[in-house]
């Protein structure tokens, strides 16, 4: 079965520093892959520390312009940035699904997500005031908020352009200037923002792009010293890293980490809402979703029928090319990461009942593909329990009354989202409020609110994006204290 290459493929990525495509400094390049044949439709620029520091620099040369635009009219670009990213969405989502791998119909979304998330920063600042504290008449003091700098921003490869409008976005609506190193595995998409932040008349220098390896560019961003912060989205493991490099310089940065989201259903639950969500859940985007509910505990009631039901349902899940449109899973996003997978499927053969997939799907004998897989009876200590897997694959697991629902829902390092299904409101923020995660649905799937905190607590991240939280992380406070009357200072060294 064929998926079909987009027109307009480029057959080399460049960097974009200063508003004009560059090559590496010292020349280098690296292979961009697809994940259906597996082998190099382009080559893209491998960045080193050289190209960070032409990065870096061209972002502070461009850094006071920005920074004194009125809120307005940097508003007003953001604006222009979402017409030309909506104005693209078909290529867009195009690129991300022939990159990546996401099916088409999901790719889709993302491109509207991206565009939505510049229009909702630009409404954040222009809506922004600061704040003012009065003591009586005695002394007003207000906060003054600035740029924080220029921003290094670090993104991972699932959803990867609407990742990198979620921190360009309030990077840019805080007046700071950036330079971004997208994933390494997903690059294309990342290939349109030149052509984009061009349109919509963002000033050269603004937003700079760095392609390249974690382990060389990212962390020739993360070591330099005019960088203050870095936004971060990708596993725990490069996030420990790059905090421990970050001390260094004593930077500020956001982590959005990894997760192992527990989906809690009670046997009082609207079952048939409950399994969509969980279907919808854990293998919408490939499985590769931060917040994939991909452990699902049922009480014992419901558990043989639900589990039963879920199976069916996976085992009906059309695997297909990503290009086409009939595609709900499509191939996982790389070679290392699809073996990486399928070691987990090995692992939860020995650990648990495995009842839907498991395998290739017969009909694709090439590319990443996985029959969405579900295991039940998962104990615990399993490492399909522990571990995120970051594709198509559930653990399910029973519980016999709401203590155990919220003992096992926090008996993982993760605490990035958590979903609750029971028709007993109260009972379900109960559990809300005892689940350790950042963020909680009842009832629901995952639907987000801009303007709400987005983030995890243990393993899953520290700090918070979203809202006044992002516009916070991109800017620093100062206060300013202003007496209104007389000053009644101790009169050190005045005694006759
Ligand atoms: P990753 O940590 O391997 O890579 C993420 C980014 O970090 C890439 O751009 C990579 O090049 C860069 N990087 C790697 N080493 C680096 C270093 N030493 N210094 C600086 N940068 C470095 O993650 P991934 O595999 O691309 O993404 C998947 C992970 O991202 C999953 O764990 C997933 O849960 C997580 N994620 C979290 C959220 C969230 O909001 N919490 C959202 C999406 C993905």
């Amino acid at each position: 079965m064929t998926n079909h290459a987009p027109e307009g493929l480029p057959q080399v990525i460049r960097h974009w520093i200063g508003g004009r495509p560059a090559d590496a400094a010292d020349g280098r390049t690296f292979d961009v892959t697809d994940p259906v044949t597996n082998t190099a439709y382009a080559q893209a620029a491998r960045g080193s520390a050289a190209d960070i520091e032409r990065a870096v620099t061209a972002a502070r040369a461009a850094a006071a312009e920005w920074a004194q635009l009125s809120n307005r009219a940097r508003a007003h670009v953001l604006h222009r940035v979402a017409d030309a990213v909506e104005s693209r969405h078909d290529r867009l989502a195009r690129f991300e699904s022939y990159d990546s791998g996401l099916p088409i119909t999901q790719a889709r979304g993302q491109a509207r997500r991206a565009a939505e998330n510049f229009r909702y920063f630009a409404d954040v600042i222009v809506a922004l005031g600061e704040e003012a504290f009065r003591q009586g008449g005695d002394q007003i003091s207000y906060v003054v908020r600035t740029p924080a700098g220029v921003a290094g921003l670090i993104t991972p490869w699932n959803t990867p352009f609407m990742l990198e409008s979620w921190k360009l976005a309030p990077a840019l609506a805080a007046g700071c200037t950036l330079v971004l190193k997208p994933a390494e595995w997903t690059p294309l998409s990342a290939s349109l923002w030149p052509e984009i932040f061009a349109e919509a008349g963002v000033p050269d220098g603004v937003v700079n792009l760095v392609h390249g390896i974690g382990d060389e560019a990212g962390q020739a961003l993360v070591d330099h010293p005019d960088v203050p912060l870095i936004s971060f989205t990708g596993s725990t493991g490069t996030g420990r890293h790059i905090i421990r490099s970050a001390a260094e310089h004593l930077k500020t940065t956001s982590m959005e980490l990894g997760g192992k989201s527990p989906v809690v259903v009670f046997a009082d639950a609207d079952a048939d809402a409950a399994l969509n969500s969980v279907v919808f859940g854990v293998f919408s985007l490939n499985g590769e979703r931060c917040t994939a509910g991909s452990r699902v505990l049922v009480e014992r009631p419901l558990y043989e029928e639900f589990t039963r039901r879920l199976a069916e349902r996976a085992a009906r899940v059309i695997v297909g090319p990503p290009s086409d449109p009939a595609t709900e899973v499509g191939a996982l996003v790389h070679p290392e990461h699809y073996e990486r997978v399928l070691g987990y499927v090995e692992s939860g053969r020995k650990e648990a009942r495995l009842v839907a997939g498991g395998t290739r799907p017969a009909h694709l004998p090439d590319g990443n593909y996985l029959q969405p897989t579900v295991f039940a009876d998962v104990a615990r200590g399993a490492r399909i329990f522990q571990e995120e897997i970051f594709g198509p694959v559930v653990a399910v697991a029973p519980f016999d009354d709401e203590t155990e629902a919220v003992e096992l829902a926090n008996a993982t390092q993760y605490g990035l989202a958590a979903y609750i299904w029971t028709r007993d409101l109260r009972r379900g923020h109960r559990i809300a409020h005892a689940v350790e995660s950042g963020m909680v649905w009842i009832n629901s799937h995952n639907v987000r609110d801009l303007r709400t905190p987005f983030g995890g607590v243990k393993a899953s991240g520290v700090g918070r994006e979203g809202g006044a939280h992002s516009i916070d992380f991109y800017t620093e406070s100062k206060i300013v204290h202003v007496a209104l009357g007389e000053v009644h200072t101790p009169r050190f060294g005045a005694a006759s």
